[in-house]
């Protein structure tokens, strides 16, 4: 079904969500989490959750027997699915592939019925794959790194993306790291838009090899931090902000204002019991104007 059109007369009624089997069931097993409670979950947060993945390619986290038992990361749409949206894409191999859309809460709370509890959307549209507007520098801690060193660094990142006339925004990913992420407006093609994230993080681990690393390779990685530049490609994914990991205690992938970073202890302080609490006494949203924002990557073209 195409999105709802702003200006449009009269707003279609809004779609049924298919009904919830299996509500009992233990989707965290250690937390006595049911499948119910994922789906209030995601109810409650809907109105945030939704505008970080609405019409963009959106790979999701599925675990039908619950977390400890097989999890799927899947990216493309099944048989089964009749509110989800699908979007057909040229994948690498130059194939024609089927990806999920969702377009409404109606569709989102399918996934949920179909056990996602991960949502993982790309950083472009389904409308405009080749075009990024989002970039993402995921700090991944490597072994005996502290999260202080972590915080440390995703406040001198904010300030060096300052200098290139970048505002960034910042969210903990519900895992062990945290994610800093520039939205771009208008969206930049992925080869430049990659560059950029490869160029960043290179020079970081350039100019202070003692704390990072940009290469994936794991055995660098000892007491530096690597800064996953790879989020950042056509068909790469990150997670969203307001989506639950299939970790233990149910954490919460949240975004903050950088106010907030100074107290934070762990990436994976904030859960499905409560954030939608927190979210109601919450004044203003942290990213908010982050869709509104424009800037570019000239600054940096320019410098580079
Ligand atoms: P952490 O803070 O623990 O690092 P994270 O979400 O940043 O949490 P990463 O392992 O750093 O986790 O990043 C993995 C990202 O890669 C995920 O957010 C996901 O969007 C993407 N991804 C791509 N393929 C997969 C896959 N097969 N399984 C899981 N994630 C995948
Ligand atoms: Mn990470
Ligand atoms: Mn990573």
């Amino acid at each position: 079904a195409p999105a709802r059109k702003a200006g449009s007369k009269a707003a279609p009624a809004a779609r049924q969500p298919p009904p919830l089997s299996s509500p009992g069931k233990l989707l965290f097993p250690d937390d006595k989490i049911t499948k119910q409670d994922v789906w209030n979950y995601y109810e409650a947060v809907m109105d945030h959750l939704l505008p970080e993945v609405i019409d963009r390619p959106l790979s999701i986290i599925r675990c039908p027997a619950g977390t400890g038992r097989p999890c799927f990361f899947q990216k493309h749409h099944t048989a089964g699915l009749e509110l989800v949206d699908s979007v057909r894409l040229k994948e690498d191999s130059g194939v024609n592939a089927h990806y999920l859309v969702v377009r409404d809460p109606a569709s989102l709370l399918e996934l949920v019925q179909f056990n996602a509890l991960e949502f993982h959307p790309w950083g472009s549209h389904a409308e405009a794959p080749d075009r990024a507007d989002r970039v993402v520098f995921d700090l991944d801690p490597g072994p005996g790194v502290s999260f202080d060193e972590v915080k440390r660094a995703a406040v001198e990142i904010r300030k060096l993306l300052e200098q290139l006339e970048l505002q960034s925004f910042l969210r903990v990913s519900g895992g062990k790291g945290l994610h800093v992420v520039v939205p771009l407006n208008p969206g930049c093609d992925w080869d430049l838009t990659k560059r950029f994230a490869k160029g960043f993080a290179d020079a970081l681990a350039q100019q202070s090899p003692d704390r990072f690393v940009s290469t994936a390779t794991k055995r660098l990685r000892k007491g530096r931090i690597f800064v996953d530049y790879l989020r950042n490609g056509r068909g790469a994914t990150a997670v969203a902000s307001y989506s639950l990991r299939g970790r233990p205690g149910a954490p919460v992938a949240m975004p903050l204002s950088w106010s907030e970073l100074g107290k934070l202890k762990r990436a994976d302080a904030f859960t499905l019991k409560d954030v939608p609490a927190k979210l109601k006494r919450r004044r203003k949203d942290p990213w908010e104007g982050i869709s509104m924002l424009k800037q570019n990557l000239a600054r940096w073209a320019d410098s580079e």
